[in-house]
């Protein structure tokens, strides 16, 4: 039976990823400091520990897996990396985590490693303009990302292409834009615009308002999760090393993606524009390299997935208000 290892399986996307390597018949170890939040873990072992500590990967990477996932990180969305409130956290944590499992699996003779960097990685100067970012793989260099996130992602993801170098390993690089779908973070600081905005609109009754930090003319491009899995099992599989945006290119600007989420819930609401962290201008995944090497693209579009994954946060936010009326 074929083995994986999925690190960072009690988070979103690694939650997805186990689900999906057991419907295709893995035995699937998952690591993490937590179970995921939202549903049990369908991973046959699942090991609760800090993989910053070498004893704890040491055991974790206790076999010759035949894929390893590494998604582990401390990361949130906006208003937890452009704060710069935990710039030093994210920095040594998530290198910390990197540098012990690319070791640890060199060292098992693990080849095949698949490390889910960001677009984060991009030049803040190529995303200034909200209409026509620049994020083809190639721009990255002269490195300026706008985080301290996005610095250790693209020192990570350099890392694990030195270790395919210098140890003939075969690891596989992925810088993901902005992934959303049920089931991941949508309150306490670490959610992403998607599931922020669907709850925002969940909770307001119709008539009300919602807010949105800044005027919502900033642009980005979302990818629903099933899509994101599809392409990183792809890539992993694959005899390309990337890195590959994974991504989509339906860019819409924060005041449209609120407008599609309003059009889904039935609610006319107003947008009150109040300061926030920001990030840059404008993102949007260019996928022409992937499509070209890998023959991968999206197949749905951003309201099918925000569809989704809006009945999944109002059926959350309704389930939470009952449990907080019943308590009260
Ligand atoms: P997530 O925060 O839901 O999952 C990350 C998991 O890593 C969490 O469950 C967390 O507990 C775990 N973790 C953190 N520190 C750990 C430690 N010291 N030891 C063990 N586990 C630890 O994030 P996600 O959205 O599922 O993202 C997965 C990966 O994809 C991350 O590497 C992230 O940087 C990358 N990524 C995600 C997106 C996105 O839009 N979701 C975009 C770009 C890149």
């Amino acid at each position: 039976m074929r083995q994986a290892l999925v690190c960072g399986a009690g988070g979103f996307i690694g939650s997805h990823l186990v689900r999906r390597l057991k419907q295709e018949g893995f035995w699937v170890r998952g690591a993490d400091l937590k179970y995921p939040d939202f549903s049990e873990s369908w991973a046959d072992d699942f090991v609760i520990g800090d993989l910053r500590d070498q004893r704890v990967v040491a055991a974790v990477v206790d076999r010759r897996f035949d894929e390893v996932y590494q998604l582990a990180a401390d990361m949130g969305g906006a208003g937890y990396i452009f704060t710069g409130e935990h710039d030093a956290e994210v920095m040594h944590n998530s290198a910390t985590i990197n540098l012990n499992m690319v070791e640890a699996c060199r060292l098992a003779g693990i080849k095949r490693v698949f490390y889910s960097s960001s677009a984060c990685i991009y030049p803040a100067y190529n995303q200034e303009d909200p209409d026509n970012p620049n994020c083809a793989e190639g721009s990255a260099y002269p490195a300026a990302p706008d985080s301290e996130y996005g610095w250790e992602k693209l020192f990570s993801e350099r890392m694990y292409l030195a270790y395919n170098r210098n140890y003939a390993m075969q690891c596989r690089v992925a810088r993901y834009h902005n992934i959303f779908g049920p089931e991941g973070t949508y309150d306490g600081g670490r959610e992403k615009s998607p599931a922020a905005i669907c709850r925002k609109i969940a909770q307001a009754s119709s008539g009300g308002s919602i807010e949105i930090w800044g005027d919502g003319l900033q642009t980005r491009s979302f990818l629903y999760i099933d899509e994101c899995l599809e392409g990183s099992l792809r890539l992993a599989r694959s005899e390309l090393e990337g890195p590959f945006n994974i991504g989509s290119e339906e860019m819409v600007t924060i005041n449209q993606l609120a407008a599609m989420v309003m059009d889904i819930a039935g609610k006319k609401l107003s947008i009150e524009h109040v300061p926030g962290p920001l990030g840059v201008r404008g993102r949007n995944s260019d996928n022409r390299l992937i499509k070209e090497k890998l023959g991968w693209a999206p197949s749905q579009t951003l309201r099918a997935g925000l569809e989704k994954t809006y009945a999944w946060i109002e059926a959350e936010v309704r389930r939470r208000a009952f449990a907080n009326h019943l308590s009260a």
